[in-house]
């Protein structure tokens, strides 16, 4: 595998994106760490991988809780190479106009609590272990961190601030650490909403239009596995592969946004 003998950290790895994620980097000869709020479903990983995975159950916008997942992964497995950046919140496209005030404050707390602060501080918690090992952080971004549309304003301007984050951070931990993203398109996971949009029990798994949206809006015409878009993370992972590669975002979006016109049919 591509990721023979490294360490990874990896965030909301019970569920979705994060769960695919372990499986592959397991799959590509990592140990792994998965942490994640949920503690049924890191026991549910950590059973699928009894001598490749531990687990940590805790929260990603607690400063503490990042040290003890980058401290699991130096008492276990002796070092870190990848820390995936990658627990999230959606906000179901909640438009600006129907969201009372109080409500989006407090929503707007919560999401970027997760989904911006979450990922500076873990990258705060393994930059010390990063630089030994010379290793790399990976984060999720999202179709949202380049098209308005997808989000409301609350999720799409922290996918955004993604992008800032991947881009400071390159330049901070340059030249030992090399930190990239991947920005993936739609998928059919359980991801949550903030409490205070009224989101806290949504998912996108019970949309049933997804798969009818994607065959509208996506000229790859289906709705990915989240598996679909792990390669690209073992890829920027891999200091094989990606050893001149910093900075960078890397967008599978279905081709979103390049879809443009419809074509006429061929003559
Ligand atoms: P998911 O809900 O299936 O998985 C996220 C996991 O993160 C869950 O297991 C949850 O328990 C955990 N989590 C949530 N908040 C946490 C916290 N504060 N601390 C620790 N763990 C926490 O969602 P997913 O769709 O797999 O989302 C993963 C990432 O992919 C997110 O960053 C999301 O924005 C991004 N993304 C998702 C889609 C999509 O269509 N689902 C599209 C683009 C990007």
């Amino acid at each position: 595998g591509w990721l023979e003998g490294d360490v990874a950290v990896v965030t909301g790895a019970g569920s979705g994106l994060g769960r695919a994620l372990v499986d592959r980097f397991v799959a590509e000869g990592a140990r792994v760490v998965a942490f994640d709020r949920s503690a049924e479903r890191v026991s549910a990983v950590e059973a699928q991988h009894r001598d490749t995975v531990v687990g940590v159950v805790g929260d990603v916008t607690v400063p503490a809780d990042n040290e003890v997942a980058v401290a699991q992964a130096i008492s276990s497995f002796g070092r870190l190479d990848v820390f995936v950046g990658n627990a999230g919140l959606f906000d179901y496209g909640a438009r600006l106009v129907d969201t009372p005030i109080e409500a989006l404050a407090h929503g707007f707390d919560e999401l970027f609590a997760v989904n911006v602060k979450g990922y500076l501080l873990g990258v705060k918690a393994a930059a010390e272990a990063l630089g030994e090992s010379g290793g790399s952080v990976v984060l999720t971004a999202s179709l949202a961190s380049r098209n308005a549309g997808v989000g409301g304003a609350v999720y799409t301007a922290s996918k955004h601030a993604v992008v800032g984050l991947v881009e400071q951070l390159a330049l901070e931990l340059a030249p030992t650490v090399r930190v990239n993203a991947v920005a993936p398109g739609f998928m059919r996971t359980d991801i949550r909403g903030p409490g205070a949009l009224g989101q806290a029990d949504r998912t996108l798994a019970s949309m049933p239009d997804l798969d009818e949206l994607a065959r509208v809006v996506l000229p790859l015409a289906v709705l990915p596995e989240p598996a679909a878009y792990t390669g690209h993370y073992v890829q920027l992972a891999s200091r094989a592969n990606a050893a001149a590669t910093t900075g960078t975002v890397v967008d599978c979006d279905g081709g979103f946004s390049v879809r443009g016109m419809p074509l006429p049919p061929a003559p």
